[in-house]
């Protein structure tokens, strides 16, 4: 009997339990504050499910009470309806076909199980710092050794991402096999530009490297210079993957949507020379493994793109945009220096001289009672920065900004 002992080298101290651990200890020594506690700490969106999205998947579900309209086992890769409203919205313009397009359940799960159609030995390049799931779903797979004291793993390329070099990872000097990007980025919010990104589609085509691109968070752009897709780049459809969501854009956290494009022209060499299509081994890795988000779902997810649910979903970014403005606008006037926040609902804020990420999340708990995620949770160069969300009620924010100032 043996078990995956790459699990063991995952670090126990996980960012997201230890922030509840304080919390706890926190709310334990003072039940009398506990109901002022704002939570700006995890990514989850907090305003409702979008009308259209409810009444679609009201429908769904009666249609799966009346034998003549009911759906079992749905196509593998997804509903055509959804698939064509996605193309059409999405990705009108980029090459990419319905076919090219995979719906799921989720977005975390797609980065994670991704790893399935890649073989031992890719030396694997993330920015830090970075959404934690690209590691620990490396680390289960084998791609890494163990971790150091400050929790980076042997075998990865770390690609730091501070202020000195504005939040722009360098490309590699070193040739890696897989390369994930997220943009707009969580946690520091920031985004790349189109000249950036086609230096990592450059790179990539270069060195036979295979790019990750989560666009978790594309519907925050507010720029209409910064690209929504890595398939809006020159040579991307050779040598990128992407991964979309519904959770971020329509508040599909609970319901769970998302989708990964893989153009048919993406193919990687095997040991025996052939040319393998990635699209081919992920529709077999899908259709072996998964078998499909709910009809309700889909349904509700195609009515994120019919007039009512875009307008909608306008009103939701709109409102968390309004968040972000309001609490950078707060963090500049108390002299914090800031990034992020502008094409991304989170703001990633430099913690006060002498203050490091922790120290910063115990003085806003115990002195603000908000709670905030410290930067170095997400990677060693996320040290020195926290990560405020703008997922939100407009009265918390307004709520938070006031206690940031008289903390100030
Ligand atoms: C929220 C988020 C996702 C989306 O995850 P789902 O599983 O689709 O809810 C993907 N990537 C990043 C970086 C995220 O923050």
């Amino acid at each position: 009997m043996t078990i995956n002992e790459n699990f063991l080298k995952l670090k126990a101290g996980y960012l997201f339990p230890e922030i509840a651990r304080r919390v706890n200890n926190w709310t334990e020594a003072n039940p009398d504050k506990t109901g002022d506690l704002i939570r700006c700490g995890i990514g989850d969106v907090t305003e409702p499910l979008p009308q259209a999205v409810r009444d679609a998947m009201k429908t769904a579900v009666d249609e799966q009470g009346v034998a003549e309209t009911f759906h079992g086992y749905g196509p593998e890769q997804g509903y055509g309806f959804l698939r064509d409203a996605i193309i059409e919205n999405q990705f009108a313009g980029l090459n990419i076909s319905a076919d090219e397009v995979f719906v799921s359940d989720g977005s975390k799960c797609d980065t994670g199980n991704i790893l399935d159609i890649f073989g031992p030995g890719n030396k694997i390049a993330i920015t830090d710092p970075v959404y934690p799931v690209y590691v620990d779903t490396n680390v289960m797979a084998g791609n890494t050794g163990e971790a150091d004291e400050n929790g980076a793993y042997d075998g990865l390329v770390y690609l730091p991402c501070t202020a000195d070099n504005q939040f722009t990872p360098a490309i590699p000097e070193e040739k890696v096999d897989l390369i994930y990007l997220c943009y707009p980025n969580n946690p520091t919010g920031t985004t790349a530009t189109k000249e950036q990104l086609q230096a990592w589609v450059d790179y990539a085509k270069e060195n036979g490297s295979i790019i990750l691109f989560d666009a978790a968070y594309e519907a925050f752009i507010q720029d209409p210079a910064i690209p929504h897709s890595i398939f809006e780049i020159e040579g991307a459809h050779d040598c990128a993957i992407e991964f979309r969501s519904f959770s971020k854009n329509g508040g599909f956290t609970g319901v769970r949507c998302g989708y990964t494009v893989i153009p048919k022209s993406l193919t990687v060499t095997s040991s025996t020379g052939e040319e393998v299509s990635l699209h081919a081994l992920w529709n077999r890795r899908q259709s072996t493994k998964f078998n499909g988000a709910s009809y309700p779902v889909q349904r509700g997810a195609a009515a994120v793109f019919s007039p009512e649910g875009k307008a909608q979903v306008s009103a939701l970014i709109e409102h968390y945009m309004g968040n972000a403005a309001l609490l950078l606008k707060t963090c500049q006037e108390i002299g914090l220096k800031t990034f992020g926040g502008e094409n991304a609902p989170y703001v990633w804020v430099q913690c006060p001289e002498g203050v490091d990420s922790w120290g910063m999340f115990d003085k806003m708990l115990e002195e603000a009672q908000v709670v905030i995620t410290p930067g170095s949770g997400f990677g060693a160069a996320g040290e020195g920065y926290f990560r405020i969300s703008s997922f939100n009620t407009r009265e918390n924010v307004e709520e938070v900004c006031r206690r940031l100032t008289a903390l100030a």
